[in-house]
């Protein structure tokens, strides 16, 4: 598991009479993650297993294992799918060379790309037709970063944090504007595109926020919540990078302390030591049931109060891809979008 221990000597709960659980909300799942994993449910009910999917569905263990026990292979290459199956693309996008290859093998392919992925494509082909040099901040072989980098590889420089700006070079610096990844840290990724500003005055800025919504309410939840917070327990998975930059933030922004885990039995006791109060929450792909076990595990111990922290309120939901609503109405005579909740093992 992830941790990350602030260097700044905080002296506070020396008591641990009081205490307390502070819950970020929004926390969890967000609407392109809840539309993926329940194009995945959808899918294996209608066409039954096996159903296909290249990488994991999102970043998030639990989800994997549980769509694996159902039916779900989970690939990292299209050439591993056998012809005329049918794939899945996960919520972080392909790049168009992935398409190419699925119709090679005649594979019946349903994109769950999130919608907030596909509009960063869209700015990067738009941009590069433009023939502007594009600046993409994020992290180099993250499957988004792959896929968004793939829409115009000619025209695309990847920038991964504020001190790799010096070693950027672009052609034409009065055609030059940054993208970024959509799960990023807000604080860093603004510091770095201070610096491209500073090398490159006349730098574009993407036409609206890439790092998305569900991004930026997390992290600002996790901010308000840091500085009361002895300790932050983010739950997530290591590969998710959403989650991962939750735990940096709350040692950034107080936390004593900050740790990741995929399960609540991955908490050690001993981190619980003169802790009064105990941050909770967990990233994009993380669904409810294993903040729940986290809570159970703390209030078990003492930490019974919770109280929630409100940063924003979200209530954003995404249609299924096309090709599923397509063949779910075929077979059900219904709208696809009012049974969408009716799956719920990961919910
Ligand atoms: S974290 Fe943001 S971009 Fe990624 S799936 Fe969720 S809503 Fe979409």
């Amino acid at each position: 598991m992830a941790s990350m221990t602030s260097t700044t000597e905080t002296v506070r709960a020396e008591s641990t009479d009081t205490k307390r659980v502070l819950l970020a909300a929004p926390r969890g799942y967000c609407a392109g993650v809840d539309r993926a994993v329940i194009t995945v449910e959808k899918a294996l009910d209608l066409y039954g297993p096996p159903v296909y999917v290249r990488k994991e569905i999102v970043h998030n263990k639990h989800v994997v294992t549980t769509l694996e026990k159902r039916g779900a292979i989970f690939v990292d290459e299209t050439q591993e799918v056998p012809e005329g199956a049918t794939v899945i693309f996960s919520a972080h996008g392909v790049a168009p060379v992935v398409h190419d290859e699925a119709a090679a093998l005649s594979l019946k392919t349903i994109d769950a790309t999130c919608p907030l992925v596909t509009k960063v494509h869209r700015e990067a082909k738009r941009f590069a037709s433009d023939d502007f040099d594009i600046l993409l901040i994020g992290h180099e072989g993250h499957e988004e970063v792959v896929g968004t980098s793939g829409e115009a590889p000619e025209h695309i420089t990847l920038v991964e944090s504020p001190d790799h700006v010096d070693e950027v070079t672009v052609r034409d610096p009065e055609k030059v504007v940054w993208l970024s990844q959509t799960t990023l840290s807000v604080d860093e990724t603004m510091e770095t595109v201070r610096r491209l500003r500073e090398k490159f005055p006349k730098l574009q800025d993407p036409p609206s926020d890439d790092i998305c919504y569900a991004t930026q309410n997390r992290q600002l939840a996790v901010k308000q919540m840091a500085p009361d917070t002895d300790l932050m327990i983010v739950v997530g998975s290591r590969n998710s990078s959403n989650s991962v930059r939750l735990v940096e933030v709350a040692v950034e922004h107080g936390a004593r302390a900050g740790y990741l885990v995929d399960y609540a039995d991955e908490i050690d006791e001993a981190w619980l030591e003169g802790v009064s109060t105990v941050g909770v929450t967990s990233g994009a792909s993380v669904p409810e049931v294993l903040v729940r076990d986290v809570l159970s595990y703390l209030a078990e111990r003492g930490y019974e109060d919770v109280k929630p922290i409100v940063a924003a309120e979200e209530s954003l939901l995404f249609s299924l891809p096309n090709e599923l609503r397509r063949d779910l109405k075929a077979k059900n005579g219904a709208d696809a979008d009012k049974v969408r909740h009716d799956a719920g093992s990961l919910h």
